[in-house]
């Protein structure tokens, strides 16, 4: 890895989910990280510094390999991606070309739910079905 590709950020806590046992995977793997974004000269958002859930999903930008992008933007990226690495035959299910790229979503805990559901839309859209969603474990008791 020559860049750094998961960005600081405090993943939710899910007590259910499954921790796979760490396998070497040559899939070709796209690691998108949504994070609010931070408030500056130009920006700042009065729920997100409250410590509130902001739903402005406007508010919420998306950085693959330290490269921030809008919605839109990483809609783009995710298709170019995806079209560097398609499956060799038509998935006979969805009777298109899928691409065999995986996609890691890492999104800030605060983040609300529609940020990873407009993510996943987006790497429906670039035929991307390989998709994991990141989670951390909460602190053992
Ligand atoms: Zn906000």
């Amino acid at each position: 890895m020559t860049q750094r590709e998961t960005e600081d950020l405090v993943l939710p806590e899910a007590d259910k989910a499954i921790e796979y046992p760490k396998v070497k995977d040559e899939t070709p793997t796209t690691i998108v990280n949504i994070h609010h974004r931070p408030t500056g000269r130009n920006f700042s958002c009065a729920t997100h510094s409250a410590g509130h859930i902001c739903r402005e999903i406007e508010h919420w930008l998306i950085t693959i390999r330290s490269q921030d992008y809008t919605w839109e933007a990483a809609e783009a990226q995710l298709k170019t991606e995806a079209a560097e690495d398609m499956e060799t035959a038509v998935d006979t299910t969805a009777n298109v070309r899928l691409s065999k790229r995986k996609v890691i979503i890492r999104s800030d805990a605060a983040a609300p739910f529609v940020c990873i559901r407009k993510m996943i839309e987006l790497c429906s859209r670039a035929k991307i079905y390989k998709i994991e969603v990141g989670a951390a474990r909460p602190p053992a008791t």
